[in-house]
């Protein structure tokens, strides 16, 4: 028998003898009283062994309790000292929620209700109205099924303030695995929510910031985009303006120089040599604005060949003394010893410069001296060349040095009108040596004289360099080469259209030409050069098979095996800023624009070759000469068209006839390309078109087919007009002939 089995049975003994003596006592009671005394002593040993016995089997018991008890108030403690926030609810629920049983301190601090306040109520109550509603559901699904849920919520405490809790829910199960109650588990993320806020916010704000930076850069691009469209725009006006008026201008000066040469009284003399000055000056403005127009639309490159810069500037000083000595002014060029004889640069542009400061200094100054300096210094960023240009003019107030360099500035108009002038000068000058990575400014006392300088970068050359340079680029300078006198020269012309060739050809025969080969495409013009070598070649650049720029660039690699460089001259009928710089890329010499005239075509060939006696000189006493000044233009203008007849009515007629036959065919192609799909036919014939007219002296039809040209993308309707214009005004031409 075990202990406990012992125990037992004792316990049931001590019972059965308790209710025993108790028996015995109420049987004996007051009757007999020493039994009475017995039993009642009995009675109570009986209780106290009963209560020890007692005592005895529940002491385990007992002391599990006593754990128990002390575990719970440890637990207590813990859940109480715990940072977050702890509820126990029960497993029954009231309309979804569960009731509160249990609340720690940190719930109380948290959510600012004191746990009577917040004990048998449910949770709904701590929940902010603006908890998203999928969660609240979720919520509620998970209390309904069991389910532990985890989630962040949105609360408000007592006093309305909000705060956030990152709330884990888990079911309590008893030992047989029935849900008894919810526990949950909330810590407050009020600081962590707020600063993720924070910085969805700032993301927001960053993404609002780029957008509104994508916005702007894209309205600048846009107005970028406009301001070049409108500046190229600009830069073509102001290009074919200059272009257009220039060539009335050259035959206003020659008119003049005609007059000037034909037996004319005193007075008259001096009108017309008002008009000659008058006509030399607008020339030069218009070339001005043409170089300012090109280097404001960034189509003006500099060429980067080796010179002999000593020399330039020497020669330079020959041309301008002249003008010096006039004003008896003298003028002086200094170039020091340690400026190397050949630099890399371009030489031109320098010049240009060269002749403004020093143009300036000399119109500006009525006595006493102005002295041109070159000079070498070094520093940081290596050799530099510094040229100062000194007068003792009548300088410059201090007020106005910074502004003179800006377009269209003058500094003292009263002055500047007595010395004319545009202001146009400064600004190209400045904008030159700035492409040349160099610096210009000037120093002045006014009345007592003003020094304008420069400095730019100088890379010293050799005398070798300027031959190589000269024989990669194909670009010889125009003056060091021996002319061959003209009528020597073998000539290749390239021209597609039958009236334009036949134009240059008798043009190019009035110059002495006499060895004249015609072909009609570029591609002809490569095998002929493979097989002959020309003197010059005037090359049209719009041909079908092969353009004039690829049959130039053919020919120049052609000429790297040998040492060859043949002359090449394009004529175009476009004179755009850049077309001439496109011309020169493609390692043209020069460049004729359409209409050919005379005076252009003369300047360029004297460059290369002796041109004759038998040189075209318009006279005085040509006849049409009195039609240039009829108000009513008339459909041809005879005098250009006499560049190439020479006034032989049978050759005229022969010109004319040839003309008006092409003109028919022209007139046809811009006929069936009318719509759409015509498009660059219809640009090519009105191109050609323009090019004979303007040849022949069609002044008016030459425009027609130049806007028909410009808008070869018009609507049908505006290009049937276009079309009726130039039938009419070819109908007028045909009648002139005709007359
Ligand atoms: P332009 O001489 O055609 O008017 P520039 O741009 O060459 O144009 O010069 C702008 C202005 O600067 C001149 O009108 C003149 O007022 C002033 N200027 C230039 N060079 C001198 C000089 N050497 N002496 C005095 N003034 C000068």
């Amino acid at each position: 028998m075990t202990k406990e089995q012992r125990t037992l049975r004792g316990y049931y003994i001590t019972v059965a003898l308790l209710a025993l003596s108790m028996i015995v006592h109420m049987l004996t009671e007051s009757r007999n009283h020493t039994i009475e005394m017995i039993s009642s002593v009995a009675m109570m040993v009986a209780l106290l062994v009963l209560i020890g016995m007692t005592l005895l089997i529940f002491r385990p018991q007992l002391r599990l309790i006593r754990e128990f008890r002390e575990r719970a108030l440890l637990l207590e403690t813990a859940i109480q000292s715990a940072n977050d926030a702890i509820l126990l609810m029960s497993s029954q629920l009231r309309d979804g929620w569960p009731q509160i049983m249990y609340v720690n301190r940190a719930f109380t601090s948290i959510s600012g209700y004191s746990a009577e306040e917040i004990l048998g109520k449910t949770p709904e109550m701590l929940l902010d109205p603006f908890t998203k509603r999928e969660t609240i559901d979720a919520l509620q699904q998970a209390l309904k099924h069991g389910e532990p849920f985890k989630d962040e919520l949105l609360n408000t405490a007592k006093d309305g303030r909000h705060y956030w809790m990152d709330i884990s829910l888990m079911p309590v199960r008893s030992s047989e695995g029935s849900i008894t109650h919810f526990a949950a588990i909330a810590r407050d993320i009020t600081a962590k929510k707020e600063e993720e806020m924070r910085e969805k916010n700032m993301w927001l704000e960053l993404g609002r910031a780029n957008l509104k930076a994508e916005a702007a850069t894209r309205e600048l691009q846009e107005s970028l985009a406009k301001a070049e469209a409108a500046n190229k725009a600009k830069s073509d006006f102001l290009a074919n303006m200059s272009h257009e008026l220039r060539t009335p201008m050259n035959g206003v000066l020659g008119m003049a120089q005609l007059l000037a040469d034909s037996p004319l009284s005193d007075e008259q003399r001096e009108l017309v040599s008002t008009i000659n000055s008058s006509g030399e000056g607008l020339l030069l403005l218009l070339n001005d604005i043409l170089d300012f127009s090109k280097i404001e639309a960034g189509a003006l490159t500099l060429d980067h060949s080796a010179f002999n810069f000593s020399d330039m500037l020497h020669k330079l000083g020959n041309l301008l003394r002249p003008q010096a000595e006039k004003k008896q002014v003298e003028l002086s060029v200094t170039c020091d010893e340690e400026v190397p004889d050949y630099v890399w640069g371009d030489m031109n542009r320098l010049r240009q410069i060269i002749t403004n400061l020093a143009g300036n200094a000399i119109k500006f100054t009525e006595h006493g001296h102005v002295h041109i300096l070159a000079s070498l210094y070094h520093d940081n960023d290596g050799d530099k060349l510094h040229l100062r240009v000194r007068d003792t003019g009548v300088g410059i107030a201090a007020d106005k040095l910074d502004l003179i360099f800006d377009k269209f500035t003058q500094a003292d108009t009263s002055i500047t009108r007595k010395y004319g002038g545009t202001g146009l000068g400064l600004a190209i000058s400045k904008q030159l040596v700035q492409m040349m990575n160099g610096t210009i400014g000037v120093e002045s006392t006014p009345g007592k004289g003003s020094t304008f300088w420069f400095t730019i970068p100088c890379e010293p050359a050799e005398a070798s360099d300027e031959i190589t340079t000269l024989e990669q680029l194909r670009t010889l300078a125009p003056a060091d080469m021996p002319k061959i006198p003209v009528a020597e020269a073998q000539v290749l012309l390239v021209e597609d259209y039958p009236v334009n060739q036949l134009f240059a050809e008798k043009l190019l025969r009035k110059f002495g030409f006499v060895h004249i080969d015609k072909v009609e495409d570029g591609f002809e013009a490569v095998i002929r050069c493979s097989e002959k070598n020309y003197d010059i070649i005037f090359m049209d650049c719009q041909m079908p098979k092969m353009d004039g720029y690829l049959a130039t660039q053919e020919i120049r690699i052609q000429e790297t095996t040998s040492t060859r460089h043949t002359i090449i001259v394009a004529m175009t009928a476009n004179a755009l800023v850049g077309d001439r710089e496109k011309c020169l890329a493609a390692g043209m010499d020069d460049y004729l624009s359409k209409p050919l005239r005379a005076e252009h075509i003369r300047k360029t060939l004297q460059t290369w070759f002796l041109l004759g006696d038998s040189q075209l000189t318009l006279t005085a006493n040509q006849p049409a000469a009195a039609q240039v000044i009829v108000s009513e233009p008339p459909a041809v203008d005879l005098n250009q068209l006499r560049l190439f007849t020479d006034g032989d009515p049978a050759e005229e007629k022969a010109l004319a006839e040839l003309f008006l036959q092409q003109a028919e065919q022209m007139i046809t192609v811009l006929e069936q390309n009318l719509s759409d799909s015509g498009h660059d036919a219809w640009k090519s014939a009105a191109h050609r078109f323009k090019g004979s007219s303007g040849n022949l002296g069609a002044s008016q039809l030459y425009q027609l087919c130049k806007e028909a040209e410009q808008h070869f993308s018009d609507s049908e309707p505006q290009k049937l007009a276009m079309l009726t214009a130039i039938k009419a005004e070819t109908q007028r031409v045909a009648e002139f002939f005709a007359a």
